[in-house]
């Protein structure tokens, strides 16, 4: 993404924010609460619309064209700090949904690319079951499967731990650790400096919808640069 804006009315959200994110790279996006980290990633897949710059996904820009949205969207999956599931679908139609009706996969091969990934995400035993008979990290884990059954290019995660009790962080942290060792290309708003530390190759420091540091773990974490930086980090730490 190139000098992207975005205003809510008057508010002024995303300052000329650019960004470009590599194939196979993993960038980790922090900063402080209203600083416009889920702003920015919800633009990427058009959830929110910016107002000026380009955000062009694998070489597909997006603009108001609704071909380009729809192939971006195929292309990017997204895990949200609330699971979002369908409570009234299992766990298998949750994952077969999209592919069987956005990507017209046969049902028996979406369920069975759908009991891939539940696998390797390790809970194949609760595809019958319903979003609400699953703890938190069992949630959480469906919804990074579900995402993947569309077979995304890039992945993107809004604090997808932070509504979790810790004895279930490590849990999706661990499958995260996992997609990345996979080479997926991986954009993660998170304050989980254990996980940006382990497969970060750039952390992204926003505060008042500016991109104000980026670096690596090391660079970010142990050399802030600004004072805005060292404040967010001693208040985290
Ligand atoms: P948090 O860490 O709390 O999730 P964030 O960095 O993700 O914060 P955003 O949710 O992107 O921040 O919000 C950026 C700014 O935009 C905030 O001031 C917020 O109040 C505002 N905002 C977000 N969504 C809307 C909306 N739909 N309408 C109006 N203002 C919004
Ligand atoms: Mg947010």
């Amino acid at each position: 993404m190139d000098k992207v804006n975005k205003w809510y009315g008057a508010m002024h959200v995303l300052r000329d924010v650019s960004l470009s994110v590599a194939e196979g790279e993993r960038v980790v996006v922090c900063g402080p609460s209203g600083s416009g980290k889920s702003t920015m990633i919800r633009c990427i897949n058009r959830l929110e619309q910016h107002q000026e710059g380009r955000i062009i996904v694998d070489g597909m820009e997006l603009t108001a064209d609704l071909r380009n949205l729809d192939a971006i969207r195929r292309e990017v999956g997204m895990v949200f700090q609330s699971f979002n599931l369908f409570p009234h679908l299992t766990v298998l139609e949750n994952c077969t949904l999209a592919p069987i009706w956005v990507r017209r996969m046969p049902k028996k091969e979406a369920e069975e690319l759908a009991m891939e990934y539940l696998t390797r995400v390790k809970i194949p035993e609760q595809a019958r079951k319903f979003p609400g008979q699953l703890s938190g990290g069992q949630q959480q884990r469906v919804a990074i499967a579900r995402a993947l059954c569309m077979k995304p290019k890039i992945m993107l995660f809004d604090e997808p731990t932070s509504a979790l009790d810790p004895e279930m962080i490590k849990e999706v942290l661990d499958t995260m650790v996992m997609l990345a060792d996979t080479g997926m290309t991986m954009i993660c708003v998170t304050h989980e400096m254990g996980f940006a530390r382990q497969v970060a190759d750039r952390v992204v420091f926003m505060d008042r919808g500016e991109v104000v540091e980026s670096g690596t773990p090391d660079q970010v974490f142990n050399n802030p640069k600004t004072d805005r930086l060292k404040t967010f980090l001693s208040q985290i730490l």
